[in-house]
């Protein structure tokens, strides 16, 4: 029936302090007796349910190998597959779920989004899945003026904080712009499902949400989406307006990285010329010959673009970088063979499937999360004890029902 294993006997001085019997003398060396006294039982089940409760909270523990650990760690807990369903499901490829309702998103428009139309529910998307993965009071919706020939509009960009354990004070953003547009074909309002630019910053700013709140920094993370950047960067602008910009010592600005016709493997890096980009784009380099990336790079200072959002901190003197696809005709030596510009940029036809290299842009990505990651300085794993509690759940079993 019941194994006589020494468990309950190391366990016993727990047992006891639950149990008023039995009195000074009696015998309390092994676990039999406690099965033929139910208050005995009661507390046994006690015990294990503080177990198991105490399985389920994160214990945190310092991590003795530091960044490469973590990194190894958090790339372990990503895939291809993981990081491509964010842009299937950000462009209209498969339907969503918001607040238990299935809608399909077919345009990231700044216009549709901000007025409520129900084909355009990004906002309402990237945020209800952030706030299942962090604290309320980490989560920040910033919302800002737009204002056209006509009219004035409120949009909003969301930015979610992992505060520092040692250096709070400064601050590394991983950031991505998650409206779309079209131009020159199609009806933005209605389909603009922007797969590449910026499906595959988006997604990677999703899993940096994700992954990042089983981790610890040294500096603080932002994770920040932007809206309006197709129509003049405007939620960043709006941003290094309205938020403290002094204490950031680096922004990695993802946007639009996945088309790769020829399988070059070969991205732009837009560092631009400030104190401090370089050392961002030497980050990145590093994290892919450390990683086994395997990409290459044009590495771009004076001929840096300024279209995208990461220029916006540039107007702050804040060092900032963009990655990129190859999209750029830069000439730059030991770079990319020429230009390999995407045949669907702000077209309908910029989906996964034709506009996304799987295989490089996913890499790109895990480059992007490495780079924050190891820019911010990873200190600690949050362990759960979640691992060791199927070996000893086991265990027990075997305690309680034990194989003939
Ligand atoms: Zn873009």
């Amino acid at each position: 029936m019941i194994d006589k294993r020494p468990f309950f006997g190391y366990a016993s001085p727990i047992i006891g302090f639950f149990n008023s019997e039995p009195a000074q003398g009696v015998e309390r060396r092994t676990c039999m007796p406690i099965f033929r006294h139910p208050r005995r039982l009661v507390c046994v089940f006690l015990l294990l349910l503080s177990v198991q409760l105490a399985c389920n909270l994160p214990v945190q523990s310092v991590n003795p190998t530091g960044e490469t650990a973590v990194i190894d760690d958090l790339y372990s807990r990503t895939s291809p597959e993981q990081w491509a369903s964010w842009i299937r499901k950000l462009s209209g490829a498969e339907p969503v779920q918001i607040g238990g309702e299935t809608t399909t998103i077919t345009t990231r428009y700044s216009y549709a989004m901000f007025t409520g139309q129900d084909n355009a529910r990004a906002f309402d998307f990237i945020l209800e899945q952030v706030q299942g993965w962090v604290r309320p009071d980490q989560i920040e919706i910033d919302p800002y003026p737009y204002t056209d020939a006509e009219h004035t509009y409120t949009w909003k960009n969301i930015i979610v904080t992992f505060p520092g354990t040692t250096h709070a004070d400064e601050v590394v953003i991983l950031s991505a712009h998650f409206d779309s547009i079209v131009v020159r074909e199609g009806d933005a309002l209605q389909a603009a499902p922007g797969a590449n630019d910026n499906g595959t910053g988006v997604a990677t700013a999703l899993e940096a949400v994700r992954l990042f709140s089983s981790y610890q920094f040294e500096r603080t993370v932002k994770v920040i989406f932007f809206s309006g950047e197709e129509l003049g960067l405007q939620g960043s602008r709006a941003y290094v307006e309205d938020h403290p910009t002094g204490n950031i010592v680096a922004v990695v600005n993802l946007d639009m990285f996945g088309y790769d016709s020829n399988g070059d493997r070969c991205i732009e890096l837009h560092v631009g010329t400030l104190p401090g980009s370089e050392s961002i784009g030497e980050a990145f380099l590093q994290v892919n010959q450390e990683y086994g990336l395997n990409l290459s790079f044009d590495f771009l200072t004076t001929q840096a673009t300024d279209r995208s959002d990461h220029a916006s901190f540039w107007a702050k003197g804040v060092p900032a970088i963009l990655v990129i696809e190859n999209f750029f005709d830069d000439q730059q030596p030991g770079g990319c063979q020429g230009v390999d510009p995407n045949p669907n940029y702000h077209r309908p036809g910029d989906t996964l499937d034709n506009n996304v290299n799987l295989s490089t842009a996913y890499d790109v990505a895990r480059g992007g999360l490495g780079t924050v990651a190891r820019l911010a300085g990873p200190v600690r794993v949050e362990r759960s004890l979640q691992d060791t509690w199927g070996p000893l759940r086991e265990w027990l079993s075997g305690l309680f029902n034990p194989q003939p």
